[in-house]
Order: C-alpha cells, then sequence, then structure tokens
C-alpha cells in the first residue's frame, strides 16, 4: 500500500496540490470530519441517545491530544444521529452490512458514518480503509460496539477508545503490531515495531529486537481502554496524507478526473480493520 500512496502523493504535488512536503512541519493542519451517528437498536436494548456527545468528546480529546501524545489536528463534528429498530441488524451488524450500510449511509469520502450495534464477543468494531473507498463507497465507515461507547457496560473497554481506534483505521492506521517486528511495521516511523497485539495492560512490553519498548500505550494497539492514550506524530502525518490522497473532497467545481483517485488496495490487510 505505501507504494501506491507515494506515487498519488507525487502525482498531488506535480498537479500542484499542497503535498505534505510543502507544508510548514511545525504546523498542524485542522480537518474537520462530518459525522453521522446510527444507532441500531433492539426495542430498549442499545446505545442511549446521550452518550452520542460522550463519544464525540472523547473522540476530539483524543485526536487532539488531550489524553497524551499528538495533536493530530483532526476533529469531529456531529452532523446528525439516525435511528433504526431492527433485531437481527442489531445483533449481527457485519453479517447485514450491505443491507444496514445501504439504507444508512450519507455523505462522501470524508463523511464518517459511525453505526453502533451490538457486536460479537471477540470484536468490538470495524472499520473500512480509505483506499477502499473508491471500489466500495457504499460500504465506507465505521461500525462499534453500543456497549464501548463511554460509559458502556464492558469493564475493560468503556472509555470509548474502540472509537477511536476504528476511526484511526478509518483514516488510514494500521495496528501498532502491523508486519510484526518487520521493517514496514505499520508505515510509521515513531511506532516501534511490536510482535504481536497487547492483550490488557501489562506493565512493560518488548516483543522486538529494534530499540523501543511495545507501544501498547497507542490507540492503534489492542490493549484495555485504561492503556491506552496516545497518539504519535508519525501517525498524524500519515492521517492528514490518507486524507489528502483518499477522503478530501474535491474542491467545488473541480474536474474531478483531475484529482487523484483512490485504487483498490483489498489486500492481506482485509480483517486488520477488526479491533
Ligand atoms: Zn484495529
Amino acid at each position: 500500500m505505501s507504494a501506491d500512496l507515494g506515487r498519488r502523493l507525487q502525482a498531488a504535488e506535480a498537479s500542484g496540490g499542497a503535498g505534505p512536503a510543502r507544508r510548514d512541519p511545525g504546523a498542524v493542519e485542522r480537518i474537520t470530519v462530518p459525522v453521522w451517528v446510527h444507532i441500531v437498536r433492539d426495542g430498549a436494548l442499545g446505545l442511549p441517545d446521550a452518550a452520542v456527545a460522550r463519544q464525540i468528546a472523547v473522540l476530539n480529546t483524543a485526536y487532539s491530544g488531550g489524553y497524551g501524545g499528538a495533536d493530530t489536528g483532526v476533529r469531529f463534528e456531529l452532523e446528525g444521529v439516525t435511528h433504526t429498530d431492527n433485531r437481527a441488524w442489531f445483533r449481527d451488524p457485519l453479517g447485514f452490512e450491505e443491507p444496514l450500510k445501504e439504507k444508512l449511509r450519507t455523505g462522501g469520502p470524508e463523511t464518517l458514518n459511525l453505526f453502533i450495534a451490538q457486536m460479537s464477543r471477540l470484536v468490538l468494531g470495524y472499520s473500512t480503509y480509505p483506499y477502499w473507498y473508491k471500489d466500495d463507497p457504499g460500504l465506507d465507515g465505521v461500525v462499534i460496539d453500543w456497549r464501548s461507547v463511554p460509559g458502556g457496560p464492558l469493564r475493560d473497554f468503556a472509555r470509548g477508545f474502540t472509537a477511536v481506534h476504528e476511526i484511526g483505521h478509518w483514516l488510514g492506521l494500521l495496528h501498532t503490531f502491523e508486519n510484526g517486528c518487520a521493517s514496514s511495521g505499520d508505515a510509521v516511523d515513531d511506532t516501534p515495531a511490536e510482535a504481536r497485539p497487547t492483550n490488557g495492560c501489562p506493565p512493560r512490553k518488548d516483543t522486538c529486537p529494534a530499540p523501543g519498548d511495545d507501544p501498547m500505550h497507542n490507540f492503534m494497539d489492542y490493549s484495555q481502554d485504561r492503556c491506552m492514550r496516545e497518539f504519535t506524530p508519525g501517525q498524524a502525518v500519515r492521517i492528514r496524507q490518507m486524507w489528502d490522497v483518499y477522503r478530501r473532497p474535491a474542491p467545488q467545481g473541480a474536474d474531478p478526473e483531475a484529482t487523484p483517485g483512490a485504487l483498490a488496495e483489498r489486500s492481506d490487510d482485509e480483517s486488520a480493520g477488526k479491533r
């Protein structure tokens, strides 16, 4: 995937677009993501409306570095909330992914559609990647378990960081343990290599010979919520690169052919979006 991203960034720079190399590295460009929250319930079971504002607040704190780490420049603005009462969709939102998203999804590549239903015990969330958008715009979005939203009943995952993690994928970040100890890793330089996901919240963990402890406090690991607190400056750069290539809306009146489109990059990474 990195090869393709590099090619597209070069194309954007050659065509006069604002490539990252032209920016002042000290300035964090603001990206405001419009958000639609789609609450799927089974009768009275499911996310209470009051929790939506709490989840959006946690997203903004996490992506601005409010818990630690870098300010990614990304902020989230709630556009609206939909409600759907559907027992089957609530209990198996991935099994019914197509009809669910076909009915509820809205907006272009820049709009985050956050579907909140109930997932299985093994999975708390699922996201598509930005480079999938061109082939499957109708499936773009993030699905999370309602119990992972701040104040929810999942003891170890009740701070709302499942959404932070999944939206990291939606913005183009890979797991910190991607490719294990191999040098390509997660394609970000300042997250030390990590052989395997972190379970729970160990005092310390170092699974690769390369320098640096495992980034178990990073939002893109699998640690429990109490263990997570940060994105790195390198991840912030990758998010902005991905945004420029795959999600930034075309200027009004621009020739769509002049805008670099996304290539399909379905690969061995297919399941990586599942937390
Ligand atoms: Zn994940």
